[in-house]
């Protein structure tokens, strides 16, 4: 593609790979290349298969090892959606895809588009950030008893510091003034107060940025009640997925917004919405979504000009009521149209700004880039165990006397827990008792080790008593880092 304005001599294009996907996808596809090479993107396109037919062909991750390899030489990905293909052996293409290529930020911009596309709340602008590789999102779960299954959540602190420094650098470039961090630290003091605290310590780094925690629950109240009261909002993986979805329908549409998931070294656009089988191939998609995700992906490789003509365009094409029928109304719209119309639309206003909206305009800029600091090792002692024993139908008072006997010379039993709640000493009836319980042994003083931990799990199982896992209980620089049982 060479731009109308510039010489192909001038600017080398940009290889970039993309993927049509499945359902809507080649036609949203179709209509924004159509619009991006009108406009003038530099862009050398490479295409890859993904989605249901590399699924077919039996790879679990719906796309194949060389079209990844494509992805990680370009760096760049706009992908279009893809249908999931139901049952098991199926693992998330997005999820392969973020993981592969370590794209740990995802930012969604979800700002309002009133009075063209009806919300109640015309001033929001909200850009969600939302961490994209670790949380509940690591796939490690596993059934321990008849009764329980288990998801791991892992948060890391290089995890936390690279989504919190990219969401306070994506703010200063993007001249926002404000970040609020949605966690649920009040529960899960160790995991969310990682997030919340490691947030915390890059926020004062930059003190030209406004920051803010709210707990999630009422911080999604909020943002879904008056969104105009928020600017950059940081979240983990799965708070940032349902909040963006929620962000994303108060400023007026799934179907209007586009997604970034950057990385160091790679990253990847798409829509919000999925392949939407009940309207592919009928001309009616709204390829808004895919299109917006191209503006960023433009503004990504250093094409900020294309990427605010192209945006303007389609701001222009919005407020002159030509939409397609997922956002038509009758009191904003003047004519619906299809797909193909829609980018013919855009493509017509090419040149021209919004007369009523904010017109945009991106510097070229190089990609937002994040560095993780160092930190001196901190001294690691283990001061005792929690061991998850299986035990259908216990008695918490019996098995605590049990395991008061067998707890050896150095350790004693401090507690059991049931689903998290202490069942002995002192547990009440009321307590739904399943077959799983966390056993705490602690030593009295000084580290505990290796071999008085392996010499405690073969006294339970010489005492039928089954060990699921166990959990070592540490302290870094003498805090404790482990979390109590409830109601003790
Ligand atoms: P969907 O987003 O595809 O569709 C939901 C509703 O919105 C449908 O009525 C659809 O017609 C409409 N819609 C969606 N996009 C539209 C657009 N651009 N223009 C006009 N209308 C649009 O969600 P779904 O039906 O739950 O999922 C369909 C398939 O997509 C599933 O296989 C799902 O797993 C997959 N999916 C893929 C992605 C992705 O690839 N990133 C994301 C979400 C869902």
């Amino acid at each position: 593609m060479t731009p109308d304005h510039a010489t192909a001599a001038t600017f080398e294009p940009v290889p970039i790979v993309i993927a049509r996907g499945d359902g809507i996808g080649p036609e949203i596809m179709d209509a924004t290349l159509r619009v991006l090479e009108a406009a003038g993107a530099r862009l050398a396109i490479e295409e890859i298969e993904i989605g249901e037919a590399v699924y077919a062909r039996g790879v679990p991750g719906g796309i194949a090892p060389e079209s990844l390899d494509a992805v990680r030489r370009t760096g760049v990905l706009l992908k279009a959606p893809i249908t999931t293909p139901q049952g098991g052996g199926v693992k998330s293409l997005n999820v392969t895809i973020r993981k592969s290529l370590g794209l740990f930020a995802n930012v969604r911009p979800c700002p309002s588009y009133a009075p063209f596309v009806p919300t109640r709340h015309p001033g929001m602008d909200v850009v969600i950030i939302r961490e994209n590789e670790e949380d509940l999102y690591g796939g490690i779960e596993h059934r321990q008893t008849e009764d329980v299954v288990q998801c791991l959540k892992l948060i890391t602190r290089p995890g936390c510091e690279r989504i919190a420094r990219y969401a306070f650098e994506y703010a200063r470039a993007h001249g926002r003034r404000k970040v609020t961090v949605l966690t649920k630290d009040n529960i899960m003091k160790l995991t969310d107060g990682l997030f919340r605290r490691v947030a915390e310590e890059v926020a004062a780094e930059y003190p030209d940025i406004e920051h803010e925690h709210r707990i999630i629950d009422i911080g999604t109240a909020l943002l879904a009640d008056r969104p105009d009261e928020f600017d950059v909002v940081l979240t983990l993986n799965l708070y940032g997925d349902i909040v963006s979805d929620v962000a994303a329908q108060v400023a007026g549409s799934v179907g209007l917004a586009g997604t970034a998931n950057i990385g160091a070294s790679a990253a990847m656009f798409e829509a919000i919405h999925g392949s939407a089988p009940d309207i592919a191939g009928q001309d009616v998609a709204n390829p808004s979504g895919l299109l917006l995700a191209a503006v960023q992906l433009l503004v990504h490789v250093g094409q900020g000009e294309v990427a605010a003509r192209v945006h303007n365009a389609w701001l222009r094409t919005i407020e002159e009521g030509v939409h397609t029928a997922d956002v038509h109304d009758p009191t904003s719209s003047r004519e619906r149209v299809g797909t193909r119309a829609f980018a013919d639309a855009v493509i017509a206003r090419l040149g021209e700004e919004p007369r009523t909206l904010a017109a945009v305009a991106y510097a070229d800029r190089a990609p937002i880039h994040v560095e993780v600091a160092a930190r001196p090792a901190q001294r690691k002692a283990q001061v005792g165990v929690d061991v998850f024993l299986d035990v259908p139908d216990a008695v918490p008072d019996e098995l605590g006397a049990r395991l008061e006997g067998l707890a050896g010379p150095r350790l004693r039993l401090d507690m059991i827990t049931n689903r998290g709640q202490t069942t002995y000493p002192g547990g009440v009836p009321e307590t739904l008792c399943v077959d799983h319980h966390r056993c705490r042994f602690v030593a009295a003083d000084g580290d505990v080790t290796t071999e008085e931990v392996l010499a405690l799990l073969g006294r339970l199982a010489a005492a039928d008593l089954p060990f699921i896992k166990t959990e070592g209980l540490f302290a870094f620089d003498g805090v404790e880092a482990f979390s109590r049982g409830q109601g003790r």
